[in-house]
């Protein structure tokens, strides 16, 4: 901030130096529940990430779930925008239970081939447009829930992926103009089932991308404003601890804006529609021998900023 003589304010100064030393105030999103409470509210991460804030204590004309409170646009975000910096009572992280964000959106799209590394692991080249697919609404669990095996398949994988969640409706929406429809970004796991995604039925992908359990979502929702460059940020994957994607989100062959503009070709986006963008290489298919999730596995997705998924194989 310039005060109007071109020199820092000492507001300014001040704000500045404060910040160095204040926990983050970037916008995130969260749906939970506590056993005080009945059913899912929202809430937003504290500052230095220890608890959550009820935004229902903040003001009870909140909505008290995301799809909601994403339909009410801009004076639903100014409300919570308001609540960053109001001293609330913290619940402590320990007293809540996370869910997915976003829980039952319209659709979940999803993209195929959208990492140049990930299509050089498979030796084929970038496409030229991109591969849509999509998963069930229903596949959709928390940060921390668990993945299920299910005995239909024998070769679960992983698949971290940077998540877009729409705040806008809209079609035929410009490239230009797509940020304007975006409320922010999230971390997906796109778990595969490569037996039935590539083999079986018909070699459509749909159900093997879309048992139960198989769309981890979350932690948080962390708005468009508080995400500097969503194409610009560290993106891995780990099982058991072992790295096994490590990558950057400008690997991305077709950014935000370009799939939203090709998307809404098709289908008219509503307000808390999911996009998962793709996967960077190290999936367990491609690996020599392949390598695939077993009971008991745990796989960690993390996108620097927005935040780590963790989810036990059972
Ligand atoms: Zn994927």
């Amino acid at each position: 901030m310039l005060a109007s003589g071109g020199r820092k304010s000492l507001a300014a100064l001040l704000q500045a130096r404060k910040g160095l030393f204040q926990p983050s105030r970037d916008m995130r999103l969260v749906q939970f529940q506590a056993p005080h409470l009945t059913g899912p509210h929202l809430g937003l991460e504290s500052g230095s990430g220890e608890g959550i804030i009820n935004l229902s204590a903040f003001d009870s004309t909140l909505p008290k779930t995301m799809m909601q409170f994403l339909e009410q646009g801009e004076a639903a975000l100014s409300v919570a925008r308001r609540a960053l910096t109001a001293p609330l009572p913290v619940l402590p992280r320990s007293e809540v239970t996370l869910l997915a964000p976003v829980t039952r959106p319209d659709k979940v799209v999803c993209v195929g081939m959208n990492y140049a590394d990930h299509c050089k692991e498979q030796n084929v080249s970038v496409p030229k447009e991109p591969i849509i697919f999509s998963k069930f609404a229903s596949s959709i669990v928390g940060p921390y829930d668990e993945i299920v095996l299910p005995p239909e398949s024998q070769e679960v994988d992983w698949e971290v992926e940077l998540a877009v969640v729409i705040g806008k409706k809209g079609k035929h929406i410009k490239a230009t103009d797509a940020m304007a429809h975006v409320a922010g970004f999230t971390v997906a796991h796109d778990v595969s089932a490569r037996d039935w995604q590539m083999r079986r039925n018909g070699r459509q992908w749909l159900l093997g991308k879309t048992f139960d359990t198989f769309c981890p979502l979350g932690p948080a929702l962390v708005t468009r404003d508080s995400v500097a460059d969503p194409h610009n940020l560290k993106i891995c994957c780990r099982v058991n601890g072992e790295v096994v994607q490590s990558s950057n989100t400008n690997q991305m062959v077709f950014k935000t804006e370009e799939l939203i503009a090709w998307i809404s070709r098709f289908v008219t986006f509503y307000p808390g529609d999911v996009i998962l963008t793709g996967t960077p290489p190290g999936v367990g298919v491609f690996r020599k021998p392949p390598v695939f999730l077993q009971k008991g596995d745990e796989v960690q997705c993390e996108i620097e900023g927005l935040g780590v998924l963790v989810n036990k194989v059972v």
